[in-house]
């Protein structure tokens, strides 16, 4: 859905005649335009889904209060994991090192989780555990994933419904780029989404074009 969030010139008129007037009628706002009802109704519609004006059946319009940058905040905060989530990558706890860095660039993906024979999520590799792990002289071949992992119970995690906005918090607060988007089973944590630093960039391009879902 694409909203407006620049009024135009008529659209401003509006929401000064229902500041001053509120509560209103559609049919009265027109009268005061000299403009049919008709040719205001989309004004009128994008006025209220952008949540300047709020219309009650029977009574008319009512101006909010809200300014646009406190609405563009609401809007913001209403962003949820679930719309800007990405597919998640993830390896057997008993993968090598080796297999896991293959993984990690055919996968083109900057974090791995890592799950144990019943899908359930045990741990996170991120780029710097496999170079870490990679200064040794030992063989990478030989080194199962789990030796080097972050695991549980020390694993960020987030819900499909939890806000960008927390989301966003959680990466800055704890230095980390990515975050497992998981939900219960009765066979333990499940990875069902990944949630990283560039699907929060891409929100903000979503936003500056005013492609706000
Ligand atoms: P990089 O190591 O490439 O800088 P990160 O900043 O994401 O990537 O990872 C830093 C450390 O935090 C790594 O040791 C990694 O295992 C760990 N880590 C990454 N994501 C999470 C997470 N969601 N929960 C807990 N630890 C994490």
């Amino acid at each position: 859905m694409v909203i407006t969030i620049e009024l135009n010139k008529r659209q401003e008129k509006i929401l000064q005649i229902v500041k001053d007037n509120g509560p209103i009628t559609g049919e009265h706002i027109a009268d005061k335009l000299n403009l049919t009802r008709a040719t205001l109704r989309p004004d009128l519609a994008i006025l209220t889904m952008a949540g300047y004006l709020e219309a009650r059946p029977r009574v008319g319009y009512f101006y909010t209060g809200k300014t646009g940058s406190q609405l563009l905040t609401d809007k913001v905060k209403k962003f949820q994991v679930k719309d800007y989530q990405s597919i998640p990558v993830v390896v057997n706890e008993s993968v090598s090192v080796y297999d896991a860095i293959c993984t990690m660039f055919l996968e083109d993906v900057g974090t791995l989780f890592v799950v144990d024979e019943g899908a359930a999520l045990v741990g996170v590799l991120s780029r710097k555990d496999l170079l870490r792990a990679s200064l040794g002289k030992q063989e990478l071949n030989s080194i199962p994933v789990n030796i080097i992992m972050t695991r549980m119970p020390n694993i960020t995690m987030c819900l499909k419904e939890d806000s960008l906005i927390d989301v966003a918090r959680k990466l800055i607060e704890k230095q980390i780029d990515a975050l497992p988007i998981v939900k219960e089973t009765e066979r333990g944590i499940e990875v069902i989404g990944r949630i990283t630093k560039t699907n929060i960039t891409k929100a903000l391009v979503a936003l500056a074009d005013d492609e706000l879902v």
